[in-house]
């Protein structure tokens, strides 16, 4: 690990009294940052240490949204989404991440903006355009079982490998921001990734200097809400593939749908083009497949992970059968259907 210097945040007001933000990282659990100092492949020259900002480890209900701060740790996160029907998905897909040691450490701001799990953007001896900018991409041509079909460039197929920004993904969470100049904005999850395009390492729309202050999650009225993972192991594994779904329907036709799969995209992936094709149509099984089809239209495989596009074609079109026909059992039903 390189030496690099400390700021310690303990209010947000405290941003615009740190001189430069040149080369710095926020710090918040460390659990992906910290990994990623010792392996050199993040230098920063200042960290700027959030472990005492503890205004930003509150949730806050209101009548019409939820918002969680950004050091909320992710069982703290799961734990209170657990107990409330219309964020049931979150606590499914928060569980089904990591470790509990791991959950206890990692926040929420850190779980959003964590970095792909790309083998060869750990490995320093290989080339990878989002670590180092034009030297290449060492994955396109290799060992890619784990990385994206959706979403893909050819300079970067690395898969973004966060559960709950899935999640967030579908309920269509907003994340707040602040900078030093003490400028405010909320920007939709759907909208906070960039495509990796010719410029694989700029992985947001945020800046250097911002900083995620809370996560807003609007409530949602009714419906059944299922995110299911598929993953080589049942736990402490990424995503293969998986799938958030939140659904009602009224008098047997689809009404509102929420769909984000992980796993298959560069960034959490909201499924948009299957959900303008089900919505408002009277559900039924074949309509699923046909949905799943719609959206992987654009989905292209490297090799070793082409299995991962009927893998989620299948995934999605179970779930959304599973969702559908609890609500149509159940017409109030609001929750979860816990996957197994
Ligand atoms: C072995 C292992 C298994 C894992 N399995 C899973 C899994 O199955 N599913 C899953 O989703 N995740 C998994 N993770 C990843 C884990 O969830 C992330 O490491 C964690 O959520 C990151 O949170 P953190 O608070 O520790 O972030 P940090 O490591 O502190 O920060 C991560 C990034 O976010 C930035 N950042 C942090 N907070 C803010 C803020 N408020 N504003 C702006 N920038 C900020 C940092 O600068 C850094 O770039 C796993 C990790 C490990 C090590
Ligand atoms: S897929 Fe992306 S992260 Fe992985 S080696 Fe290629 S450029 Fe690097």
């Amino acid at each position: 690990m390189r030496p690099f210097s400390i700021n310690r945040l303990t209010d947000v007001n405290h941003l615009s009294t740190i001189d430069s933000f040149d080369n710095s990282r926020f710090l918040a659990g460390g659990t992906n940052l910290v990994d990623l100092m010792k392996h050199q492949i993040e230098t920063p020259e200042t960290v700027v240490d959030l472990s005492g900002w503890e205004s930003a480890n509150t949730i806050e209900e209101t009548d019409d949204a939820y918002q969680i701060g950004a050091m909320v740790s992710n069982t703290d996160l799961a734990n209170f989404a657990y107990r409330k029907d219309d964020l049931s998905l979150l606590s499914q897909a928060l569980l089904s991440g990591a470790t509990v040691q791991l959950r206890n450490r990692a926040t929420t701001g850190g779980n959003l903006l964590q970095r792909t799990r790309c083998y060869y953007f750990y490995d320093t001896n290989q080339p990878c355009n989002k670590r180092k900018p034009g030297s290449g991409c060492a994955a396109m041509d290799g060992f890619n079982r784990i990385h994206a079909v959706l979403g893909t460039s050819e300079h970067c197929i690395a898969s973004h490998p966060s559960d709950m920004a899935v999640a967030m993904t579908a309920l269509d969470a907003k994340v707040k921001t602040m900078n030093p100049a003490g400028n405010s904005r909320h920007i939709p999850v759907r909208e906070l990734y960039r495509l990796p395009g010719d410029t694989p390492h700029i992985e947001t729309v945020l800046g250097g200097d911002e900083l995620i202050v809370s996560v807003d999650i609007p409530k949602r009225p009714r419906g059944t809400q299922i995110y299911r993972k598929v993953r080589d192991r049942s736990s402490y594994a990424f995503a293969l593939v998986s799938v958030a779904c939140a659904v009602s329907l009224k008098d047997g036709v689809i009404d509102d749908i929420s769909l984000a799969f992980g796993g298959v995209g560069t960034m959490p992936w909201h499924a948009k083009s299957a959900e303008d094709f089900l919505r408002g149509k009277t559900a039924t099984s074949h309509l699923y497949e046909q949905a799943c089809d719609v959206e992987l239209s654009a989905a292209r495989g490297a090799g070793s992970n082409d299995f991962k596009i009927p893998l989620i074609k299948r995934t999605a079109a179970f779930v959304l059968e599973q969702a559908v026909g609890q609500q149509m059992a159940h017409p109030y039903h609001q929750g979860a259907i816990h996957a197994r």
